[in-house]
């Protein structure tokens, strides 16, 4: 039996994949190795990506600074405790964190994954109101159609159908939900949304310890997109209700919109911020929950006077390393090969192919009988929204028939590549979606 063969025997014996059933009949493929914006397969079969691995391998795969920087914190120490102890990558990372995000976010908790980041935001919150004597403020409000991970306080503020909160019912936290907002990216902040807002605010805001929400995309609960003026407002009314503001960027942070993060196409700030996924440069699992001095200094004065978490592998120097690297290959990134450029040029520019590759899919829009229901661009991210959900057995086998890696859900399929992407794999990957939806 080939290599691949073999590989498909086992995974279907004994392994789950995400969201899927043990032995399912839905295909997967064996990867050996990556290089730049391919995959290999064990066949021998190259596929273009256009995930970067859910939204994490900003700069490709095998990137010779990013492997020069783990080889070397390899050989000072790959793992150490973080309780007691503290070394020099996570000293750099946290520095920079603090100096790339905006003003009032100035320490930071690391974490093994963007779920454990979102959990320790939570946490953060309620600890919060606990310290200011205000210990009935425990729940949260959030929008539909969120995403905010799968561990269970994080899966109280997914999108409740989408997330199945039907089948956690008794295990999960009852949130508050209103609905997503409605208003375009650039658009002023409609009556409709504003009032949602407010009148959940004007109801809840006794129980509620924070709002929290993915700013102006909203990512795997249903790839929206929404105006950045909501944040103002959202800003505006959590002050006049005493309520927290927390920004999950895990998604959209490090460049993916269009800004470093999303929370800029607006001029305020969260009182928490999430940040995981592309942190690392999608090489090793981190995540980071950073927050402002007040909640900061309320916690560690407070009772017990100390925030409650600790990962065991908080803070992991190899995952450290390499996003102290991925963050200056992004903030001095060369465009092509020896050609200067910065990040915010190198997404506009993906954008900008984007729109001019996808205009066939735009125009389907129109065409009766089309599959298209809509098409949507911002920053290095496309979606296309289909009418009903798609095949994913038919549609995943076609498109790596096609030489590409896309994995779309639901209704939607959609474009995120490593920013390191060309124009000609970017006609590839747009071709082989307007192929596979005529
Ligand atoms: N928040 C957002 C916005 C996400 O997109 C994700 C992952 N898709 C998470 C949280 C959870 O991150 P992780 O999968 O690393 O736990």
């Amino acid at each position: 039996m080939d290599l691949y063969q073999h590989l498909l025997q086992l995974d279907q014996q004994y392994i789950w994949h995400p969201y899927s059933a043990l032995g399912s009949e839905l295909p997967v493929f064996p990867v050996v190795s990556a290089e730049g914006v391919r995959l290999k397969l064990a066949d021998g079969r190259e596929l273009i990506d256009g995930m970067s691995s859910w939204w994490s391998a900003i700069h490709g795969y095998n990137h010779p600074q990013m492997n020069r920087a783990l080889e070397n914190q390899l050989k000072n120490m790959s793992h150490v405790m973080f309780g007691g102890l503290t070394h020099p990558p996570a000293v750099e990372l946290a520095k920079t964190l603090v100096d790339i995000t905006p003003d009032s976010l100035n320490s930071v908790f690391f974490s093994d994954s963007g779920s454990v980041s979102v959990e320790v935001a939570m946490k953060m919150a309620i600890q919060y109101w606990h310290d200011k004597q205000q210990p009935d403020k425990q729940r949260f409000l959030t929008i539909r159609s969120g995403y905010h991970g799968d561990t269970f306080g994080a899966m109280s503020v997914c999108d409740p159908v989408t997330g199945m909160h039907s089948l956690f019912k008794q295990s999960l936290a009852q949130q508050v939900f209103i609905d997503s907002p409605t208003t375009p990216f650039n658009e002023a902040c409609n009556s409709t949304d504003l009032t949602n807002l407010r009148s959940a605010l004007e109801q809840h805001h006794s129980q509620l310890a924070a709002f929290i929400l993915e700013p102006v995309v909203q990512g795997a609960g249903g790839m929206r997109f929404y105006s950045a003026d909501y944040l103002n407002k959202a800003r505006a009314l959590c002050d006049e209700f005493n309520v927290l503001l927390i920004f999950d960027e895990i998604a959209t942070g490090f460049g993916r919109t269009g800004k470093l993060f999303a929370c800029e196409h607006a001029q305020i700030q969260p009182d928490i911020m999430c940040v995981g996924k592309a942190l690392t440069g999608g090489y090793l699992s981190l995540a980071a929950t950073l927050t402002n001095k007040e909640i900061a200094n309320t916690i560690s004065n407070g009772n017990p006077g100390v925030f409650m978490h600790g990962p065991t592998f908080m803070a992991n120097p190899l995952a450290c390393a390499a996003a102290n690297c991925s963050i200056k290959l992004l903030l001095e990134s060369s465009l092509e090969s020896g050609r200067e450029s910065n990040w915010q040029t190198k997404i506009s520019q993906i954008e900008m192919w984007l729109r001019e590759s996808l205009e066939k899919c735009t125009q389907l829009i129109d065409v009766q009988n089309s599959r298209v229901a809509d098409v949507r661009i911002l920053g290095a991210i496309a979606v296309i929204e289909c009418k009903a959900p798609v095949d994913m057995k038919k549609i995943q086998t076609a498109f790596v028939d096609k030489g590409v890696w896309i994995r779309p859900f639901g209704k939607l399929i959609y474009l995120m590549p490593p920013y390191i992407i060309n124009r000609q794999d970017i006609d590839v990957l747009c071709n082989a979606i307007y192929e596979v939806l005529e």
